[in-house]
């Protein structure tokens, strides 16, 4: 059997795991187009070496961040001390409801946190203003969106400060990794002093990064998924355990450290790869979106204007929830690469539920409840995606 991943990452070849001499720091920078980047061990990580800093910087002490999105989001604010206010989404929406985050904005709003979902790009201007009018930061999560531009700059740099994950799963990997951004010159001397401080070099998980990091290069194909991530998910799914299955499974446990040499030059040698890879996501994206656009009843999120944002997957958002379901019924686990992505809106995980303030957020439930995502892996050919695409308009 062949198992398709539900997000397109690069796969590994050999001949990235023998370092040569190239620096994954100046080839991001490069190929992102800013000035100087940051290796952090996660995109979590990056969060709170950025939040750790600001926290100095002002007495406020609010983060307001959308409703649903990873719950390490959450998590990594609870970390520095912070507190989360959930803000909800537009109806059928990834984005922010700036009408709602202006009204949950208040004087002791240290930062708000816009999310590139999944590659699709936010709408930056509102939030911008909004912070504008009295001196919060934003800060854009792009985790899942290395690659993607904003109004012609990189995703990242509109903001005060943004990440990115190199999480396995996430287009560009070292296993667990992340990259933090900024376009002032006075944080980025900040962070890097924080991480200094705070994620300090452990040879024990770097050797276990390491390992993952060669399990990855190995078993990243259609016919090594199905071991690596095909059987744990079935299991998952047969114990009705849907959090495992798309590893939502999160603690308290944050791990900071630092990122070891070879990690980073595996990384430095794939990245080479990166840019053709991504403009093949885009181009089958392109063809795909105007197939998905012809099954009726189903929305499909784009970039915001503005936005020209990465495709690892596809977003759909069925009808009801009854017709996602009896969708996932037919192709969750099946090796096609359709998954959800978060199972809840925030204040829905037992392990945030008494840690984040009792919100409205109708819209974050309603998207988690109707959201399917479509994997825009290479290795997903046509009659499988056309399977997909029927199996969609069947339950609707
Ligand atoms: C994965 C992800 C994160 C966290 O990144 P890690 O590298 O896994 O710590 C944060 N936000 C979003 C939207 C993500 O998808």
């Amino acid at each position: 059997m062949r198992e398709i991943p539900p997000t397109a990452g690069l796969p590994l070849t050999w001949r990235d795991l023998f370092p040569a001499g190239a620096s994954l720091e100046q080839g991001l920078a490069h190929f992102i187009h800013v000035p100087a980047v940051q290796i952090t061990c996660s995109g979590t990580a990056a969060q709170i070496i950025t939040l750790t800093t600001l926290k100095r910087q002002s007495p406020r002490r609010k983060v307001i961040l959308p409703a649903y999105t990873c719950p390490l989001v959450a998590l990594a604010i609870l970390h520095c001390g912070l507190q989360p206010v959930l803000c909800d989404l537009q109806p059928d929406h990834f984005d922010l409801d700036h009408d709602r985050l202006a009204a949950l904005y208040d004087a002791n709003t240290l930062a708000i946190i816009a999310t590139h979902l999944g590659g699709r790009v936010a709408n930056l201007s509102p939030v911008l203003d909004i912070a504008r009018t009295s001196g919060a930061y934003v800060i854009e999560d792009a985790a899942q969106s290395l690659g993607a531009t904003w109004q012609g700059q990189p995703v990242g740099m509109a903001g005060d400060a943004g990440f990115y994950s190199l999480a396995v799963g996430k287009g560009l990997t070292l296993h667990e990794g992340g990259v933090l951004i900024t376009q002032d010159a006075f944080l980025r001397q900040q962070f890097q002093a924080t991480a200094a401080e705070i994620a300090s070099f452990k040879w024990l998980w770097e050797l276990r990064h390491s390992l993952e990091l060669l399990g990855y290069a190995a078993l990243y194909q259609p016919w090594g998924l199905p071991f690596a991530y095909g059987l744990p998910l079935r299991r998952a799914l047969q114990q009705g355990q849907l959090i495992k299955a798309v590893g939502d499974d999160f603690s308290d446990d944050i791990p900071l450290h630092r990122v070891g040499r070879w990690r980073k030059a595996v990384g430095a040698n794939a990245l080479k790869r990166l840019p053709e890879f991504l403009d093949a996501l885009h181009l089958q994206a392109m063809q795909r979106l105007e197939k998905l656009a012809a099954i009726p009843g189903i929305k499909i999120m784009q970039d915001e204007p503005g936005g020209k944002g990465t495709w690892p997957f596809f977003m759909v958002l069925m009808p009801t929830q009854a017709a996602r379901d009896a969708a996932l019924r037919k192709l969750w686990g099946a090796g096609l690469g359709v998954s959800r992505l978060y199972i809840h809106a925030l204040a829905d995980y037992s392990y945030l539920v008494d840690r984040v303030d009792k919100a409205d957020i109708p819209h974050a439930r309603d998207f988690a409840a109707r959201m399917l995502t479509i994997s825009n892996s290479l290795w997903l050919d046509e009659t499988k995606f056309e399977q997909i695409c029927q199996e969609i308009a069947a339950a609707i």
